[in-house]
């Protein structure tokens, strides 16, 4: 086949033998066990106009594994008889690559690397489970293996001698790559240049790309029917890459090579500063919210839009906003850019885009770790419009994950749900987290529509556009304050570890790679000191002068509010800096809280819901860009309330803070209403819960909306109250007498409490 390809061209024009013959080429692929480099030479060979011979160590010595000359000198045979190989080794260091890029065959070749950087987990994954491997690396021992090998990779650079550098982050980038190489025919040639790669060194490389040839690439082939950048962001159009000597398949090879242009140029042209490369900026893709199905009107949204995106974009350092839309007609899109453009929006910060907001990056080239969804109240799949696109294309791991963090959403509310690496929206597109939008809605078809009260309408949208923000900030911050991200559950692979760059959820700005956390101090159980086991100095019922503070310890620690901890208030802190280190403590480990019960319990149930992100201390270091946070924590608490009123329907929950809490690292009770716990012993114990010393999540929640932070007053006397029944108020002399006052109490809550959702309860069926 390959020869009569050869005649017919052979006749259609006269060039020389040597042109005519075309160039043997040399691709190394590079990449982890299990990324798939042998699958990519049987796809490329199955199909190729071009005679290929694949190189396997594993498989070079009469079909076992052999060594490493013995593959060069295979490679070199194959190229001088005019064939082009594959070195299908892992090839991840320098040294394994060069002395194949330095082989000397005597035949003039290219060599090419194909870099299968797939997420580690992927590789680790498919090699555990792959069964007749050639070079037996399957079952159990692979994940250590695989663990290793990338722990010192070594990416290929140009320098090296390579001609042509393709990196293949997802699998659509593999596909493309393997739609380019097998439509590479024989007296075809890929252009030279580095595609695909994602740090800082890719400028460096892009400049020598810009020296060669580059073809005009006709338009309709290479830009993606749906998804084109809309104002600011780079465009790519200028040329394409491929330069085709042979006549077959251009359009093939143009199509899938002007992907890899337009991600070559916008990794140029969007960077917004010299050392942070585009995929590396964390990035809001938002569709428009409340003005297709609501109906909102488009000239009030845009305002609205614009006037949020004024207000937060100077908070978010290297990361952006993109409005997005299906369609280039989107008048939403216009009005916003227009009017963005007459505010002189940093343009680089804030941009619309014409796309998918599921396909983004695999179709549009735009990484966008973070996307919002215009969400319906229940939070469930279905509907039309984005709502439908994103649950679909997200799979279940979205439902089950979204389910994990709220059952429903209030008009003007947000919720913040990491999608699980299963999703094929993560594997895909790169998408860390989707954030459920829920605006005011306009349509009378719908429910709860607002019959044209613009006034409600705006003020709800405002607070839906500042809640989708605010809860991208928090992502912001936990990424920048948690310690090393480890994976959102304890299952750890000692990869996740060492290496949260090959998480895409940790696609991080340079500085954020840089931090390191410095926890000045290593918290022990010291025997001599009164630790956390002590209950009478590790709550509230330590003595007064020494709640929260430190008395004579040595080994005083600081938190942001400078409030001086001492060695036993901080177990908390440790149990979130180091959640792997207390792995049989926790009920539930999520990006931005975990669960466990209170060590000394002041009632049947008795749970924490405690904040990972460093630097908040208490309710005191609380400001308005942790609102997300406190409502990730209380949706997070209401649903272990639920659950255990699942298992006894009897129970009622309360959800609050202490206002000044004896442990550091801001924690939110989940305490039952029965206060049946040995635990309980003092006047300071019962106050601590019965009292305005106790401030109830909702109405925390509500005061860091409307004032960005919440009422911290001096309340320390109320812990030396008199004793009162929480549910009929009588006073009784002691605890005990309160104890048995309360365990036969019938009389309903106070109205306050009943009220705005303070009691967590089962509805009376
Ligand atoms: P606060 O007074 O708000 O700081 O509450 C601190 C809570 O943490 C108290 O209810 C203690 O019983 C609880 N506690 C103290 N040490 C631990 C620990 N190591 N693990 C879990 N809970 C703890």
């Amino acid at each position: 086949m390959a020869v009569d390809h050869n005649k017919k061209d052979m006749d259609i024009d006269n060039k020389g033998e040597e042109e005519q013959k075309g160039k043997p080429v040399m691709v190394i692929l590079v990449g982890a066990p299990g990324s798939g480099k042998s699958t990519f030479c049987e796809r490329v060979m199955g199909s190729s106009l071009r005679p290929w011979t694949r190189i396997c160590q594993d498989t070079i010595n009469n079909g076992k594994a052999g060594t490493k000359p013995q593959c060069l000198k295979r490679a070199a045979a194959a190229l001088k008889e005019g064939k082009s190989v594959f070195i299908d080794r892992c090839n991840l260091d320098k040294e394994q690559r060069s002395d194949f890029v330095k082989l000397d065959c005597g035949a003039q070749v290219d060599a090419h690397a194909v870099v299968l950087d797939l997420p580690a987990k992927l590789c680790i994954s498919r090699s555990i489970k792959r069964t007749g491997h050639e070079g037996n690396l399957q079952g159990g021992k692979a994940a250590a293996v695989v663990n290793r090998m990338l722990q010192k990779k070594e990416m290929p650079k140009l320098n090296e001698g390579f001609a042509r550098i393709v990196f293949c982050h997802n699998e659509n980038d593999v596909e493309a790559t393997i739609t380019a190489y097998t439509a590479l025919g024989p007296l075809d040639t890929l252009s030279n240049g580095c595609f695909g790669q994602k740090n800082p060194d890719a400028k460096i490389q892009l400049g020598i790309m810009k020296f060669l040839k580059k073809v005009e690439a006709p338009s309709s082939v290479g830009s993606s029917s749906d998804s084109v950048q809309d104002s600011a962001y780079p465009q790519a159009s200028d040329a394409n890459n491929i330069c085709c000597k042979g006549t077959t398949k251009d359009s093939l090879l143009l199509g899938a090579a002007s992907k890899e242009v337009k991600e070559s140029e916008n990794l140029a042209k969007g960077s917004v500063d010299a050392d942070v490369s585009v995929d590396e900026i964390t990035t809001l893709a938002f569709p428009s919210i409340s003005t297709a199905d609501f109906q909102f009107n488009n000239e009030t949204a845009s305002d609205i839009i614009v006037e949020k995106v004024e207000e937060f974009v100077n908070k978010l350092e290297n990361a952006r906003l993109v409005l997005v839309d299906l369609s280039h007609g989107s008048k939403i899109l216009s009005l916003v850019r227009t009017k963005a453009e007459k505010r002189n929006i940093d343009s680089k910060k804030f941009f619309t885009f014409v796309g998918n907001i599921t396909q983004l990056y695999s179709q549009g080239g735009l990484r966008c770790n973070v996307i919002a969804n215009a969400a319906n109240w229940r939070l469930k799949p279905g509907g039309g419009g984005v709502n439908a696109a994103i649950f679909t294309a997200a799979g279940l791991a979205l439902e089950t994950a979204t389910k994990e963090r709220a059952n429903s959403l209030l008009p003007g509310h947000a919720v913040v749900v990491p999608l699980p690496s299963d999703s094929p929206l993560y594997t895909r597109e790169g998408v860390s987290h989707v954030i459920h939008v829920l605006g005011p809605n306009m349509n009378p078809q719908r429910p709860n529509s607002l019959n044209n009260d613009y006034n409600k309408g705006c003020s709800i949208l405002r607070e839906a556009y500042t809640s989708l923000f605010t809860g991208f900030l928090s992502i912001l911050r936990s990424r920048s304050k948690l310690p090393r991200r480890i994976s959102e559950k304890l299952a750890l692979t000692p990869l996740d570890l060492k290496d949260p760059s090959l998480d895409p959820r940790n696609h991080l700005t340079n500085s954020d790679q840089k931090i390191k956390r410095d926890d000045g101090c290593v918290y022990e159980r010291s025997k001599k000191c009164k630790g956390a086991n002590d209950e009478t100095v590790a709550d509230i019922s330590a003595p007064s002068s020494t709640y929260g503070k430190v008395t004579g310890d040595k080994s005083k620690l600081e938190g942001p509010t400078s409030k001086t901890w001492g060695s036993w208030a901080q177990a908390l802190y440790h149990i979130a800096m180091h959640p792997e280190k207390h792995k049989d403590e926790l009920l539930e480990v999520l990006d931005d809280v975990l669960v466990l019960n209170d060590l000394y319990p002041k009632a049947c149930k008795h749970l924490l819901v405690l904040a990972r992100h460093e630097g908040l201390d208490g309710l005191a270091d609380v400001h308005q860009e942790h609102l997300q946070l406190l409502m990730t924590m209380h949706a997070v608490g209401l649903k272990w309330a639920e659950k255990l009123l699942h298992e006894d329907s009897s129970m009622v929950f309360r959800l609050g803070y202490h206002l000044a809490p004896s442990m550091r690292q801001l924690h939110l009770h989940v305490i039952s209403q029965d206060f049946n716990s040995n635990h309980l012993k003092n006047k300071k114990h019962w106050n601590s819960f019965n009292t305005a010393f106790f401030r109830d999540s909702v109405d925390v929640i509500e005061e860091i909306k409307n004032h960005g932070k919440a009422t911290i007053k001096d309340e320390d006397f109320q812990l030396s109250m008199e004793l009162r029944c929480h549910r009929c108020r009588s006073a009784h002399p002691n605890i005990p007498r309160l104890k048995s006052h309360i365990s036969i109490c019938q009389a309903p809550f106070p109205h306050a409490l009943l009220e705005n959702g303070h009691l967590v309860l089962a509805l009376k069926t």
